[in-house]
């Protein structure tokens, strides 16, 4: 019992594994495509698409940069 119980331990951290190196994958997919909606740049070199804002009106996930993301805070602080 003690060894299949292992085994199934082993078998589960590996794909654990193929999971995460797939996941990391499409990311970075992902981020490669990724321009700004506005200004249509990608991001620079080092930046971080985390930082980037997404564009409240829109009904599609489009990404603001850095230059053009304002955010909602300067206008009104109701939030
Ligand atoms: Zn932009």
């Amino acid at each position: 019992m003690k060894f299949s119980r292992k085994f199934k331990r082993k078998k589960l951290l590996s794909h654990k594994k193929t999971f995460m190196k797939e996941f990391r994958r499409s990311m970075k997919e992902f981020k490669a495509k990724v321009v700004c909606s506005q200004c249509g740049r990608p991001p620079h070199e080092g930046e971080k698409i985390d930082n980037w804002g997404i564009k409240q009106e829109s009904e599609n996930l489009d990404l603001l940069c850095l230059d053009c993301y304002v955010p909602a805070g300067d206008t009104n602080n109701e939030i």
